[in-house]
């Protein structure tokens, strides 16, 4: 994995707002900032991580992308998230140490 650079910022009232979008959320990632509600694991943050790298690819036009890849990904009945090109590129790396 390549370090890419970043800032982690905690925020705990974060937790609920998030969850009106997603129930078991933890972190978000806008461009080079992560936000997360608590302290991330090792493998959680190399999950962020891939976002960063993600925005630093496709710049503003990344959220747009993101969205489109939800849309495909729900229509092929891989649910908005978890069928996620970008979620399941992300979720690749949480295993790699
Ligand atoms: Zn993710």
């Amino acid at each position: 994995m390549t370090t890419v650079k970043h800032s982690v910022h905690v925020v705990p009232w974060l937790r609920r707002l998030g969850r009106v979008l997603l129930p078991n959320w933890l972190a978000i990632t806008i461009g080079r900032h992560i936000f997360a509600w608590r302290a991330l694991e090792p493998a959680e943050l190399r999950h962020e991580l891939q976002h960063v790298r993600q925005w630093g690819q496709y710049g503003a036009g990344f959220p747009l992308r993101y969205m489109s890849a939800s849309v495909k990904s729900l229509l092929s009945g891989g649910g908005w998230y978890q069928g996620n090109r970008f979620e399941v590129e992300a979720r690749r790396e949480e295993a790699d140490s």
